[in-house]
């Protein structure tokens, strides 16, 4: 029905196109969106919704007729020989229906559909030649993309040579798992770079970086979903093309389902609705295809997609709540972060309450008060983050955020470093620095101090007994047992922790000193590279940057951090005090038998250990030269069985009764530690 005049509809429109440009630019080449996708998404329905209503309006070039995005310059252009398109949208039960009725008026017959997770990342396309990969490209307009084949290489699960000599080309997501984003979000916020607003920006700001180590260091997947040149092998349906592909060796997402009517796929849509919060990557909707490669063929496409595919989106979960306090913590780096804290709201399967606002300007944006009634959803299924403040439930009571001039913590004045948007306590000794970073120095990832939590190392540092973390090393048990509910026990293990942290290799304590931009694995990658840390000391930018992984910034952040005399003192100090200081691996080119008795044996931790936990247990069965994986099979050659260990071990009794696996062992805790002993490592 015409609502309004024609000109009044023209007018909208141009105004919608204009916007919608605007944000496309915003999203698909800066990968720096302002709006969500879901306010996004309700422009361009209003727009479609317009050219509907009033069709003389529809011109080719809206975008609505087109796939959106444009190849970003400094990348060498692709032209797709077959066009990389888009996907229709459907919002609800009623337009899957509608969608059914369409296919089955050209199709008249049976009709069969295959459901896929919509996974939250960007299209590329991966070309094979004789079996190697020989192209990697962005979707780019559809027709014209991006060459990002250095950066794809570094995906480790793109297969880079396939199982078959073929040449042909296929399509997938590539995306960001919500951990790395997790992380990758807290590195740039330690950075004061920009955040990224969810996993698909994260994935493709990642991929459209010139550098491949930018892409490398950022632990990228694909999912592979539709083969667009399938090298001359003939097949029937997309189902029959997935199952090909995840026999190639290509990574297909497991989670699908076939249906032979829409009912059934409406179904299967609302039972991942709260599910599909559980994994490890982000979705935003399930992707239904006609199944038939001969039906497909006779639905054909519009300019911007295939007739024989819908996306349905998942409504974006937001909630309305109140914003109670803004209160504000100081990090390992001194950055002063202010946390939103609001009436407790269901998310994503979760119970919110709180929500980092990351710093005071973002505050300022959105104009976020004491007291508003907010909107808050969570970045990438995953991070909580306050969309806006809806000002018109003002009373008139908020109250606006000014940051204070001085650390909340030690009262020294906090400064603002020209070029971040942080401010920071850069008082050496201000005790919340002090104390998140002996907490972060235990933590299980970096010394793994069992028993020393949060609240001892707040203890400790009240009495006075550590200022640094060479000070835990210092530790006695009449100091331990100075404290209060300390018992003999606890003071003995937690002293034995200590004692065994100095055996760690080099990787954990140079996470551990916590030095900016250096998280876990950059770690793991320096202590590998250079052995000791006295060779990393001595590294310039250059010799740092030499190697894969190391960035520039991390490169001149681990130069700054050991030239300061502070640092190149409590290196010292831990040294003296028994801390190992070398990398205990194999490292590249001194892999000797020697070092390495586990060459060649694939273990299986099961149960519960006693003495150290499975993730040390195996970190030791790597550095030994072995490879650890989850489950047991006849590839496995050595079951580690601690306490209560129950189908694993059920599992690897019967591979050896059964005789398909005689000599796969089985060693109980001592049998393992004696193992480990033998091969000099004491635990
Ligand atoms: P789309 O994301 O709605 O759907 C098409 C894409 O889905 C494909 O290109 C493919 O990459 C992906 N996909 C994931 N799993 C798939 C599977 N199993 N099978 C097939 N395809 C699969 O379309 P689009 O054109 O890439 O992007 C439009 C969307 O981007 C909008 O709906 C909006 O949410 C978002 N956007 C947001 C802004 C903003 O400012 N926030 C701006 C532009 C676009």
């Amino acid at each position: 029905m015409r609502m309004m005049s024609l000109s009044d509809a023209a007018k909208r429109i141009e105004e919608l196109k204009e916007q919608i440009a605007y944000h496309n630019r915003r999203y698909y080449v800066l990968d720096d969106p302002e709006i969500t996708d879901a306010e996004y998404d309700l422009l361009m329905r209003e727009l479609i919704h317009l050219e509907q209503t009033y069709p003389e309006l529809l011109t080719p070039d809206s975008p609505s007729q087109r796939v959106n995005g444009a190849p970003a310059e400094g990348f060498a252009k692709v032209v797709h020989e077959i066009p990389m398109l888009s996907l229709s949208n459907a919002y609800g039960p009623d337009d899957m229906r509608e969608f059914d009725r369409r296919v089955r008026d050209v199709i008249q017959g049976p009709v069969r559909y295959v459901c896929e997770l919509k996974i939250d990342g960007l299209a590329v396309s991966l070309r094979y030649e004789n079996g190697v990969l020989v192209q990697g490209a962005t979707r780019g307009d559809g027709e014209t993309g991006e060459d990002i084949t250095s950066n794809i290489r570094t995906i480790r699960t793109v297969p880079l040579r396939l199982k078959e000599p073929l040449s042909i080309e296929v399509r997938g997501e590539a995306y960001m798992p919500k951990p790395a984003f997790v992380r990758l979000n807290e590195q740039r916020e330690a950075a004061g770079e920009p955040l990224f607003a969810n996993p698909r920006n994260a994935a493709a700001g990642s991929l459209r970086q010139l550098d491949p180590k930018v892409a490398a260091s950022r632990g990228l997947s694909v999912f592979v979903y539709s083969l667009a040149d399938a090298g001359g092998v003939s097949l029937d349906s997309h189902s029959q093309c997935l199952e090909w592909m995840d026999a190639l060796g290509f990574p297909v997402n497991p989670n699908r389902g076939v249906f032979d009517n829409i009912e059934d796929v409406i179904a299967f849509i609302e039972s991942w609705a709260d599910k599909r919060h559980d994994l490890p990557y982000a979705t935003d909707g399930m992707v239904v295809k006609v199944d038939s490669l001969e039906a497909q063929r006779k639905l054909g496409f519009t300019a911007k997609s295939p007739r024989w595919a819908i996306a349905y989106k998942y409504a974006a979960e937001q909630a309305e709540t109140v914003l109670r306090h803004i209160i504000l913590s100081v990090g390992r780096t001194g950055a002063v972060t202010p946390t939103a804290v609001f009436d407790p709201v269901q998310l994503a399967g979760t119970t919110v309450t709180r929500a980092s606002l990351h710093n005071e300007d973002l505050i300022r944006q959105k104009d976020i008060r004491v007291g508003d009634t907010i909107v808050v959803q969570k970045a990438g299924d995953i991070i909580p983050e306050v969309v806006r403040s809806l000002p018109e439930h003002r009373t008139g009571a908020e109250v606006p955020f000014t940051m204070p001039e001085h650390c909340p913590q030690c009262g020294q004045p906090l400064v603002r470093l020209p070029e971040e948007v942080a401010w920071r306590c850069v008082n050496p000794s201000c005790p919340a620095l002090i104390r998140e970073s002996l907490i972060h120095f235990v933590s299980r990832d970096a010394m793994n101090i069992e028993g020393l939590g949060e609240q001892w190392i707040t203890l400790l540092l009240e009495k006075g007994f550590v200022r640094n973390v060479a000070d835990l090393y210092r530790l006695t048990k009449e100091k331990l047992m100075t404290m209060e509910r300390m018992g003999d026990k606890l003071a003995s293990n937690i002293l034995q922790a200590i004692e065994a942290s100095k055996q760690n290799s080099l990787e954990r304590l140079l996470f551990g000193l916590g030095i900016r931009l250096v998280g876990e694995k950059a770690a793991k990658t320096l202590a590998k590279e250079f052995g000791d840390i006295h060779r990393l000391m001595s590294c310039t930018v250059e010799d740092l940057t030499a190697v894969r992984e190391i960035g520039p910034k991390m490169a001149e952040s681990i130069v700054t951090y050991f030239s300061s005399p502070g640092a190149q003192q409590l290196i010292a100090d831990l040294e003296a005090l028994g801390v190992n200081t070398k990398y205990l691996g194999p490292r590249p080119g001194s892999d000797s038998a020697e070092n390495q008795p586990f060459a060649g044996l694939t273990f299986v931790l099961t149960g519960t250990l006693a003495n150290m936990d499975r993730k040390v247990a195996s970190e030791w069965v790597e550095r030994l030269g072995g490879k650890v994986t989850g489950s047991v099979s006849k590839q496995t050659d050595v079951v580690v069985a601690g306490e209560k260990a129950g189908s694993k071990l059920n599992k690897a009794q019967a591979l050896i009764s059964s005789g398909q696996k005689p000599d796969l062992q089985i060693w109980d805790e001592a049998a393992f530690l004696d193992a480990l002993k033998r091969h000099g490592v004491e635990y």
